[in-house]
């Protein structure tokens, strides 16, 4: 918890200017459809450090909680805000990511779907001896991407990590040239080998 915490106000500090651009068009587009943005600032906060976060390491305002799958069209449909968000309203009373939900949404009911999403991410990891194993994690429905993603899964293992290299194994391809670019924006050095089932990416931290 102390590590996440530490991690929360690295990036809070780190992004708070960009995070005031996101700030602009989130409430532009919660006037336009009749949304709010998550009433718990830390939630709120995060997710708009996130935002900034996939800005900067993929170029594109790409859905915080969901690294890019490398299917274009997908990939366009997870740009923030996404595709999917009215239908999920429906499903958890939020988007997915618990940043939107109709105005009027109740307290109880941010709180429970904030509180989904963290169940979901805060997953334990599969880490032993240096080697993330970040496969076989269940898959979003509608995106059909793994939750937690390899993405989520090393920051979570990074904020609390002491090695001086991790090795990270990945199912696709697109997750070790996802990693790359977090390798190069958080200014790592990095690798990648396929094996026979999966891909190793070395990190030199
Ligand atoms: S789920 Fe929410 S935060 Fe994620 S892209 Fe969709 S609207 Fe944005």
């Amino acid at each position: 918890m102390i590590h996440m915490m530490i991690g929360f106000f690295k990036d809070y500090f780190k992004y708070k200017k960009p995070a005031k651009k996101q700030q602009k068009w989130m409430e532009k587009y919660c006037t336009q459809k009749g949304y709010a943005i998550n009433p718990n600032w830390m939630m709120a906060t995060n997710l708009k450090s996130n935002l900034c976060e996939m800005e900067a390491t993929f170029g594109k305002r790409y859905c915080p909680c969901f690294e890019p799958s490398g299917d274009t069209v997908l990939d366009k449909k997870m740009m923030c805000p996404c595709e999917f968000v009215e239908d999920e309203i429906a499903e958890y009373g939020t988007c997915h990511c618990a940043l939107f939900g109709p105005a009027d949404l109740s307290k109880e009911q941010w709180k429970a779907s904030s509180q989904r999403l963290m169940d979901e991410y805060q997953v334990p990891k599969n880490l032993k001896n240096g080697i993330l194993d970040t496969r076989n994690m269940p898959l979003d429905p509608r995106r059909n991407l793994p939750i937690p993603d390899m993405m989520h899964q090393v920051k979570s293992v990074l904020n609390a990590y002491k090695g001086k290299m991790l090795t990270v194994v990945v199912e696709r391809e697109q997750e070790a040239l996802n990693l790359e670019k977090i390798a190069a924006y958080r200014g790592f050095k990095s690798s990648y080998e396929a094996k026979e089932n999966c891909i190793e990416v070395k990190l030199i931290l």
